[in-house]
Order: C-alpha cells, then sequence, then structure tokens
C-alpha cells in the first residue's frame, strides 16, 4: 500500500491530471462512507434489507479506490514509458541501415530480379538498385515504427495489395492462386537477423506494416507455401548491404574522407557525387544538434563521425 501510494504521489509532481483523479477517488470514498453512514442511520431506524448492501459498499469503497489508484498508476507508468520510447526509437535521423532484401517466387524457384529505383523517395526509405534496402530517414514519416515496409514499396513503385498480391510497374504480378509442391502459395515476408539463413520472424498478414528493425538484417517477401523453408536473401544483396555500412563491419578505415572544400571522398579519393552530378555531401553542411543526439544514445556511442559521414552518401 506505501509503494503504491508513493507511485502516485511521485505522478503527482508531473502530471496534474493524476492528482486530480486521486483526490476524485478519495473524496467518492469519503461520499461512500457518507452515505453508508446514513444506510447504517435507516437500518437502525427500520433494520431494511439494504442495511446489507450498504455494508457490502462500504468494505468495497477501499479496494476500489486502491484498484483504481493501480490502474492509474500503471497506465501513467506506460504513458510516461511510451513518450520516452518513441523519441529514441531506431531508426532515427541518426541512422544509415542496409538491409539485404529479395523476392522469392516459390514457382521458379527464385529470386526476381532487382528492384529498380526511380528516385523518387520523399522520406528515405528506397534501394539505389542494388538489392538492399537503404534506410536512412530524412522525415519522421520513415523513423521508429514508421519505418516499415510499404514506404520501400512506395520508392520501387511496387504494392502488396490485400497480403495477396505483389505488383510492379514493369512485370506480372506476385499472386496467390498457385501451387508449390502441391502446396497452396501464399505471400508473406520474412525476417532474418544479420548473418542468419533461417527466418527469425516470418508474417502473413499485414505485409505493409513489416517494420525494419536493425542494420544488416534481412527481409525477403515470398511467395510460397505457409511454413515453407524461405531462402535468405541473395548473397550479392547481403554483400551489398555489408559493404555499404563499413562501420558496421569494417572497423578498419577504408581510406574515405574529405578534401580541403570539405567534400566526401570515396575510397579512391573521388568526390562523391549524387544523382544529379553534385557533391553528394560536404562536411560543413553537417550540423550536430545536441538535442537529437541526446534522444539516440547508439548515435552518441558511435566511434567513428567519418564512417558515419560516409554512410550517409549511400
Ligand atoms: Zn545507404
Ligand atoms: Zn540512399
Amino acid at each position: 500500500m506505501d509503494n503504491d501510494q508513493g507511485g502516485v504521489r511521485f505522478h503527482c509532481g508531473s502530471l496534474s491530471l493524476a492528482c486530480s483523479v486521486v483526490a476524485r477517488s478519495d473524496s467518492s470514498k469519503n461520499s461512500a462512507s457518507d452515505s453508508s453512514k446514513k444506510v447504517a442511520k435507516a437500518a437502525r431506524a427500520g433494520s431494511t434489507p439494504s442495511a446489507s448492501a450498504g455494508r457490502d459498499r462500504r468494505s468495497l469503497g477501499f479496494p476500489m479506490s486502491m484498484a483504481a489508484v493501480i490502474v492509474l498508476g500503471t497506465a501513467l507508468v506506460a504513458f510516461a514509458w511510451d513518450a520516452r520510447d518513441v523519441g529514441a526509437l531506431s531508426p532515427t535521423f541518426q541512422d544509415h541501415w542496409h538491409i539485404p532484401v529479395g523476392i522469392y517466387n516459390c514457382t521458379t524457384e527464385s529470386f526476381l530480379d532487382d528492384l529498380a529505383d526511380p528516385g523518387l523517395d520523399p522520406v528515405g526509405i528506397h534501394t539505389h538498385g542494388d538489392g538492399v534496402i537503404h534506410v536512412h530517414p530524412f522525415s519522421s514519416a520513415a523513423t521508429g515504427r514508421d519505418a516499415q515496409l510499404e514506404l520501400f514499396l512506395d520508392a520501387t513503385r511496387t504494392e502488396i495489395i490485400n497480403d495477396e498480391r505483389m505488383t510492379f510497374s514493369d512485370q506480372p504480378a506476385l499472386e496467390e492462386g498457385v501451387q508449390c509442391d502441391g502446396e497452396d502459395a501464399i505471400l508473406q515476408v520474412a525476417r532474418f537477423a544479420p548473418g542468419e539463413t533461417t527466418p527469425s520472424e516470418v508474417i502473413t498478414e499485414d505485409l505493409n506494416d513489416f517494420r525494419f528493425s536493425q542494420d544488416q538484417e534481412g527481409v525477403v517477401i515470398a511467395l510460397a507455401p505457409l511454413g515453407a523453408d524461405i531462402p535468405p536473401p541473395p548473397q550479392a544483396s547481403v554483400d551489398a548491404a555489408a559493404e555499404s555500412s563499413p562501420n558496421v563491419l569494417q572497423t578498419d578505415s577504408t581510406g574515405q574522407g574529405f578534401d580541403e572544400d570539405g567534400n566526401l571522398l570515396d575510397a579512391d579519393g573521388n568526390i562523391v557525387l549524387d544523382e544529379d552530378g553534385n557533391p553528394a555531401l560536404n562536411i560543413n553542411d553537417l550540423q550536430l544538434d545536441d538535442s537529437d543526439t541526446d534522444a539516440d544514445p547508439d548515435a552518441d556511442a558511435d566511434p567513428d563521425p567519418d564512417a558515419d559521414a560516409v554512410e550517409g552518401a549511400e
């Protein structure tokens, strides 16, 4: 009981809502006992059956207000935890993940060609036609819980409709209604932990909402029977993803840096250019925002700022 009260008092300090609700539950307890006194008085006067009802109400008053306090306290803790969590949930603006991806068709037992990138990504989840999903959010629409498969599909002009049909801009749809090994094939999405060849998770519903969770994890969109073995992404995709995240799998410097004007250089010492042929990144344009880095302990722990800048150009 002391602990519960302490917890509630703690939240009173930061949220006046809690105080007012707790105060209200106290007063309702008082009015409950007031009314039970009246009932008891009436019982003494007339000795009616309602006297026992009054006793029940009085005995329930205290446990019920304590239950209210516990429920409220739990809700507040959950609320505070959630609010804290959202601010730091990866991927953040500081992250740049490379996720090998494959689209597998069980009827041909092969992967489709890597999706092309028309360069229309407005939020920071796309591919460079390299079999890799590049996740480097530059809009909050692509951070945290919103870093979902649908954004990658948007960027590649593909679509998953009703969890049963994947459409492409330049080839026939991948669609349920076929069989593999005598079983109905369904559309599903498998997640592979970095370096693993068996999935850690396979979903068959809400495929668009599949959320990217870490750098180097593998993702395979598969048309295959339920429970069938889904192969990991093609090795070329895995390799391309690994090469794109040098700070994850390579600890030595690969020679990248900046020239005297601050332009990002590649391993050969050439200026890294963007799609328009302009320097892709200038160190003088980078702004360090303390409030942002505080929200992301991973970013603070990054030992190699150059590697960050290099992956920023991928
Ligand atoms: Zn990239
Ligand atoms: Zn990119």
